[in-house]
């Protein structure tokens, strides 16, 4: 199960200092919300997902995303945003409190590769190949 998401109590150089020792994490991937797959072309489209590489899918809330491991093509050598006057809306409005990168479980499900989700489709009983 995913844990309680909890605001974080920490002073503002508590902060600075865990975005120092993280290394920029929240900026090398993103996720996407994609529909709940629920018929054999769907389960194909998961499938297809899944044999990319740095491609993940996730459950979270019964939502499902698709998560991608690719650095921010603006974030520098030394893990800094090398255009944080006009970064996009989701950096400025990301709350460092809010974050879960250390986390231990940030989904209820995790998808790595097309075995993983061939095992979660055969565990709840849906054959579709
Ligand atoms: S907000 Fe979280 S993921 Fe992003 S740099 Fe700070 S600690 Fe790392
Ligand atoms: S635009 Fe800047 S803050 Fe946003 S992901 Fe890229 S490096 Fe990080």
């Amino acid at each position: 199960m995913a844990q309680k998401k909890k605001k974080r109590k920490l002073s503002v150089e508590d902060l600075t200092e865990m975005c120092t020792m993280c290394g920029a994490k929240c900026c090398k991937y993103f996720s996407l919300e994609i529909d709940e797959p629920d018929c054999k072309d769907e389960y194909e489209d998961v499938r297809w997902y899944l044999c990319h590489e740095k491609t993940w899918v996730f459950i979270d809330d019964e939502k499902w995303y698709l998560y991608l491991i690719n650095k921010c093509r603006y974030l520098d050598e030394n893990n800094l945003c090398t255009i944080y006057d006009k970064r996009p809306r989701i950096c400025r409005e990301h709350n460092q409190r809010d974050c879960e990168i250390d986390s231990d479980v940030f989904y209820d499900v995790l998808f790595k590769n097309i075995n993983d989700f061939e095992k979660y489709l055969e565990m709840k009983g849906e054959k579709y190949w």
